[in-house]
């Protein structure tokens, strides 16, 4: 009879410095931090992490080709990660959000990655078409167990891929926009947002076809359109151009550099006809780089201009310049605003702090020489909870100039 030999468990030693972050809770552990390793670790093999007196610390996802390392599932007792453990660990991403949203919206994230204690993982919805996904490697080997546990009669999965783990995931036979389960998907998914209808392309989009994050400011907008002339500034698939329409704007116009993204934009207005202020609101589009277009001498004033352009700052060595971009598109779109009018400015760059961003709008502001005020300052929205300063990347500032 053969017996197998029995593999030895990951096990890893870090650094001091590391073990006290890992003991507070933040979910990674980098390269360099790795003092000792008891053999070389598979992709997606659960590491366990072991302190200076030999105590269990944490367990999570080994990834030998990323610079972070290890991804924490788990930190304090320890405790088996099995089948339970995984269906408790859903049910607490699930349970954070209940009663966040009714019937009238049925697109929201899920599963907030890091945030969640799903590191490295996004889920998003959109109708019954759940989007999941994967910013590391380490998941393509639980792949099938994933699935298994989201999967359900009348819904369906597809897989998205960040671009740098694209190669990796072909190596486990899997590709951006594959189906996982559930029906083919042959275009666009139609969803709800505050009742408005909106399709997101989740086999091809950015991110996972929408930018559900903007929810929250987009409602406000929405409160504060009625009867103003808008302008909608990255503008992708209308979003923020749709709320404001509905508000009752007297006019909205949408900015981006995405044929795409503005074709997009059109059909959500042929969808949501049904709304007498969005039907009844002439609108318009231009295809243009918004840096270029804010250069023109301001033909026309606006009354209400959101500007929510993509992240400046992917690493922390273009946080300079970005900051530079920021500042030259708060002070273009202050030039356009109408007396009374209202910036609303967003950063998605998780390399640029909120103090940063707001302290450069109300610079802008100043530089205008305007009066202004600040009606209000957002962070990240209910359904994309943040628990680590790295996770932490929206801020959305609005203020009134006189
Ligand atoms: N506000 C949107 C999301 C914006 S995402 C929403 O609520 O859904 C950023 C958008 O900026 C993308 O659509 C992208 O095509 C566009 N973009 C990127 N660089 C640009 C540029 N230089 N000029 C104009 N649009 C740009």
């Amino acid at each position: 009879m053969s017996v197998k030999p029995k593999i030895q468990a990951l096990r890893l030693r870090l650094a001091a410095a590391a073990e006290s972050v890992v003991r507070a809770g933040h979910p990674w552990v980098f390269a360099a931090s790795v003092r000792r390793q008891n053999r070389p670790g598979k992709t997606g093999e659960l590491a366990v992490i072991y302190d200076r007196n030999n105590e269990f610390l944490a367990a999570g996802l080994f990834d030998p080709d990323s610079p972070i390392r290890v991804r924490i599932l788990h930190s304090g007792k320890p405790q088996p990660l099995d089948r339970d453990w995984w269906r408790r660990h859903l049910q607490q991403a699930q349970s954070r959000r209940a009663g966040l949203f009714d019937e009238k919206t049925t697109g929201y994230r899920c599963i907030n990655g890091e945030s969640d204690g799903w590191p490295g993982l996004v889920l998003d919805r959109y109708d019954t078409t759940l989007a999941l996904k994967l910013y590391t490697a380490a998941w393509l080997p639980r792949l099938g167990e994933v699935v298994e546990f989201l999967a359900a009669k009348d819904n369906r999965i597809v897989l998205r891929l960040s671009r740098n783990i694209a190669t990796a995931a072909a190596q486990f036979g899997h590709g951006d926009g594959q189906m996982l389960h559930g029906a083919a998907l042959e275009g666009p998914v139609v969803f709800l947002e505050s009742g408005l209808r909106f399709e997101a392309d989740v086999l091809r989009g950015q991110k996972t076809g929408f930018f559900l994050d903007q929810r929250e400011n987009r409602r406000n907008v929405e409160s504060l359109a009625a009867g103003g002339r808008v302008l909608n500034l990255f503008s992708y698939s209308g979003g923020f151009s749709l709320y404001a329409a509905r508000g009752g704007a007297a006019s909205v116009c949408s900015v981006d550099i995405s044929p795409q993204a503005l074709a997009a934009a059109e059909r959500n207005f042929a969808l949501n006809r049904h709304f007498p202020a969005v039907a009844a609101c002439p609108r318009e589009t231009a295809q243009a780089d918004v840096f270029f277009w804010l250069r023109e001498p301001p033909a026309r004033r606006f009354d209400l201009i959101v500007l929510d352009p993509p992240a400046l700052a992917k690493r922390q060595s273009e946080r300079e310049e970005a900051l530079r971009a920021y500042s030259r598109l708060l002070a273009g779109a202050a030039a356009r605003l109408a007396d009374n009018g209202m910036l609303v400015a967003s950063s998605c760059s998780a390399h640029v702090s909120a103090a940063d961003f707001f302290g450069l709008a109300r610079e802008a502001a100043r530089q205008s020489g305007r009066a202004f005020e600040e009606w209000r300052a957002t962070r990240h929205a209910p359904d994309h909870p943040v628990t680590f300063p790295e996770g932490d990347y929206l801020k959305c500032i609005y203020l009134r100039f006189r």
